[in-house]
């Protein structure tokens, strides 16, 4: 007994095989559903069976909240892409990593010794507008989200009074970059967001060594409705504020999730992420092909360049194959980059959420998402792209 066919929206009809034509596209959210055929071919190795009668406790033995088996696998994947340092480093785990973002920001803005001043929050931009919005949300009176950091820079208002977390997004979402932190001096604390920093969007060019680091399970293994990030901290007491910040706000991170997620990395290592990997950087590259293609002669839109780097893990030169296409709409008369595509039936993610001046007029498209998506996407930019540049 087949269950009932949920249909995208492209198709219709009882076992989803009819085509709407000339349907919309979602290009705006970051659901990581590209790596949906390698768990399709991995359904039994993959699959976790949870008897009612288990993982009752809020705690593991000894009390803790995170399974040291995870801890383990997390640390060998770093060690087998080679993307980031965990010796002397303290694992914590958090409901995405948006959890642990809430939680670095709490406890870097904590050790502000200004009482009279927050400490100011900041990204370059275009940032990832989770940063502010959380910020904004959470109203600390210890926090205030100040904006781009090279505007902050040039303000000259960097007086070393004033504590500063810059947050740096290497691979940055939306544009792809490889970002590197723009303030410095002894007021100023960096959280890296490496969410994108797997070979599937962005050769490996070093092992990095950072004070606080941020990884999710939704970028690796696409797992996003999982809830799963991890954080690397090098100072104890850093660690232990945002432990606390977690265990006030959600008493740790659901046993399940993380046996779920051991599951999981362990498929990813099991052959040193040979498989994954190179099925995952395979599958954006085509689409980056596609689109460069469409995109090639257009006068009207352009893309981000990116140059290709030796990437450490894969141990040969690699394209930049990121998440997000950052559209610019060069002509004055298209105003509004978003409701351009909008116009064409494309929902992206209007540029300006990302921090850009409106004049600027960007829009981000998705390219994670599952085929389906991404071929109906490429159905409509076929049409919206100036006759001469459609050669694909
Ligand atoms: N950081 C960045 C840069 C992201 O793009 C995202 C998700 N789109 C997150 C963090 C949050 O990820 P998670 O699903 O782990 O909460």
């Amino acid at each position: 007994n087949k269950p009932p066919c949920e249909c995208n929206n492209c198709y219709t009809g009882k076992d989803c095989s009819v085509h709407v034509s000339d349907c919309p596209v979602d290009a705006n959210s970051g659901d990581p559903l590209f790596l949906e055929p390698f768990w399709m071919r991995h359904a039994e190795k993959s699959a976790v069976l949870v008897s009612g009668w288990h993982r009752m406790s809020y705690r593991y033995k000894g009390g803790s909240f995170v399974s040291e088996e995870l801890e383990k696998v997390i640390r060998k994947l770093h060690k087998v892409v080679g993307n980031a340092v965990t010796d002397n480093r303290f694992i914590l785990f958090g409901t995405g990593s948006t959890q642990l973002l809430a939680a670095a920001a709490h406890a870097l803005s904590l050790s502000n010794s200004s009482s009279s001043s927050p400490a100011r929050l900041l990204a370059s931009v275009p940032f990832y507008a989770l940063y502010k919005e959380q910020a904004e949300f959470f109203d600390s009176t210890r926090l205030k989200f100040e904006g781009d950091t090279s505007a902050w820079k040039k303000s000259k208002r960097n007086d070393n009074n004033t504590q500063v977390i810059e947050i740096v997004t290497s691979p940055n979402n939306p544009d792809g970059k490889m970002k590197r932190a723009v303030l410095e001096g002894p007021n100023v604390k960096t959280i890296h967001d490496y969410a994108y920093n797997w070979p599937y969007f962005s050769p490996i060019t070093h092992q990095t060594d950072e004070d606080l680091s941020l990884f999710s399970l939704s970028k690796i293994t696409g797992h996003a409705g999982s809830r799963f990030g991890w954080a690397l901290v090098k100072d104890k007491n850093v660690y232990e504020k945002m432990k606390r910040y977690v265990t006030l706000s959600s008493m740790g991170v659901s046993r399940t999730t993380q046996l779920y997620g051991l599951q999981l990395l362990k498929v990813v290592v099991g052959d040193g992420g040979e498989e994954i990997f190179h099925f995952g950087y395979e599958t954006l590259k085509k689409r980056w092909e596609t689109l460069n293609k469409i995109f090639s002669t257009s006068t009207r839109f352009s893309l981000q360049t990116i140059k290709p780097e030796y990437c450490n893990y894969f141990k040969k030169v690699k394209d930049f194959t990121p998440s997000y296409a950052w559209v610019k709409c060069e002509r004055l008369e298209d105003t509004n980059c978003y409701e351009t595509f909008r116009a064409a039936k494309i929902t992206g993610r209007d540029g300006k959420v990302f921090g850009s001046e409106p004049e600027e007029r960007f829009v981000r498209l998705s390219l994670i998402r599952a085929q389906d998506d991404f071929d109906q996407l490429v159905g409509l930019l076929k049409k919206l792209v100036p006759e001469e540049a459609v050669g694909v």
